[in-house]
């Protein structure tokens, strides 16, 4: 016979069997979790550019959880630096992860505090932060601050559909965990950006530098190579310019050089380089181009550049203009086919200032 407190006994071992199960659940579940946030994060450090940090962001956080809807990351951009970089590719745009927001717009979120802010979601603040999602039947949203040094720097956002998914008493150890990591990566990514550009341009133009001219040239030669497609190089050299320094002083030449590298530029497109190549060079490449476009883009360049006009009495500048080309079954004499071509293009800039500069020489391979 069964006793009234052996039955007890019987209910009070089934009772702690279920928080037993409970709570493995739940330490099964939070270990998800942490697992999800780490491997977020391993991904973010390793990140080598602002584009990375985004892509894993607005990736990696709806494909481990299922209840975010969307994720964006909202960043103060006074120097348009962050924007530049991410569009800094060739061709790339800024992800619609990515949102600028000004002083004002970010001390609107409420975050200035440092605390995150969870709750219902606000359709004013869903359409300024998440662009580029669906937003139709948003329920919940966090906005966690993001803070560098001490200084608030922007907001990383969450947007769930379930109205219960962010609510003011959930944990946000994690997600505040994941802002700090965040904000250090993006520190870190666009350091490591602005040296990889410092170290390819030129300081005083803001165009390429040699050293990135000469990387492009080895991949244009290997494509010429490979797939025969046309390929112009075009130096321009700026006439007289040692006169220009010696009469209007070096600051003056130095606005000219920039003013030049501008002009040359407004011709380029998408897939062209434009190289600062020495003091007062410049050197083109210009893929799948032949010498005929070739010579009118660079006739183009010719009269861009003598368009400009500098100081009170409005003086010019001209540049020569030498160009060369691999097109055709033509192939050159010589192993070092890039160095090849920019000595072609030299010779022919040689016999535009020879014969009155100002003027654009095609060379003809013989
Ligand atoms: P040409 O028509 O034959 O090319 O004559 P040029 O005077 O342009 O050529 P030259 O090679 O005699 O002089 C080039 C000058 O460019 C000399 C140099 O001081 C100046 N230069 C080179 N780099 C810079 C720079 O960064 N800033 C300024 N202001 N001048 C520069
Ligand atoms: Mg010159
Ligand atoms: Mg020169």
């Amino acid at each position: 016979m069964t006793s009234a407190r052996d039955l007890e006994i019987a209910e009070l071992h089934k009772e702690l069997t279920n928080i037993r199960q409970g709570l493995g659940a739940l330490v099964r579940h939070n270990e998800r979790i942490w697992a999800g946030f780490r491997q977020i994060e391993i991904g973010m450090i390793g990140a080598q550019s602002l584009r990375e940090v985004v892509e894993i962001l607005s990736a990696q956080i709806p494909a481990l959880f299922p209840h975010v809807a969307c994720v964006s990351l909202a960043c103060l951009d006074p120097a348009r630096e962050l924007t530049q970089l991410l569009q800094a590719a060739p061709g790339a745009a800024v992800p619609g992860s990515f949102v600028v927001v000004s002083p004002e717009q970010l001390a609107a979120l409420d975050v200035a505090s440092g605390k995150p802010r969870l709750g219902p979601s606000d359709p004013a603040l869903v359409e300024r932060l998440f662009p580029d999602c669906d937003r139709r039947e948003l329920g919940s949203m966090a906005l966690i601050p993001l803070k560098l040094r001490g200084q608030l720097i922007g907001c990383l956002n969450q947007a769930s559909r379930d109205p219960g998914h962010f609510s003011k008493t959930s944990a946000t150890d994690l997600i505040e965990h994941l802002a700090a990591v965040t904000a250090m990566c993006i520190d870190n990514a666009v350091n490591h950006e602005r040296q990889k550009i410092d170290g390819l341009t030129d300081a005083l133009t803001g165009i390429a530098n040699r050293r990135l001219f000469d990387h492009r040239l080895r991949e244009e030669i290997s494509h010429w190579a490979r797939h025969g497609r046309p390929l112009s190089c075009i130096l321009a050299d700026i006439d007289r310019f040692k006169e220009i320094n010696d009469r209007h002083g070096h600051g003056v030449g130095d606005q000219v050089l920039r003013d030049v590298a501008a002009a040359l530029a407004r011709n380029l497109r998408f897939g062209d380089v434009l190289a600062r190549y020495g003091g007062e060079e410049f050197c083109l490449l210009l893929p799948a181009t032949t010498a005929a476009v070739g010579a009118a883009i660079a006739e183009r360049m010719r009269q861009g550049v003598a368009a400009l006009a500098f100081g009170d009495d409005r003086w010019h500048v001209t540049v020569s203009v030498g160009l060369a080309c691999l097109e055709g079954n033509f192939r050159p004499p010589a192993e070092d086919v890039g160095g090849w071509l920019v000595e072609q293009a030299d010779a022919a800039l040689y016999r535009a200032k020879q014969s009155g500069r100002n003027k654009v020489i095609v060379s003809m391979p013989a």
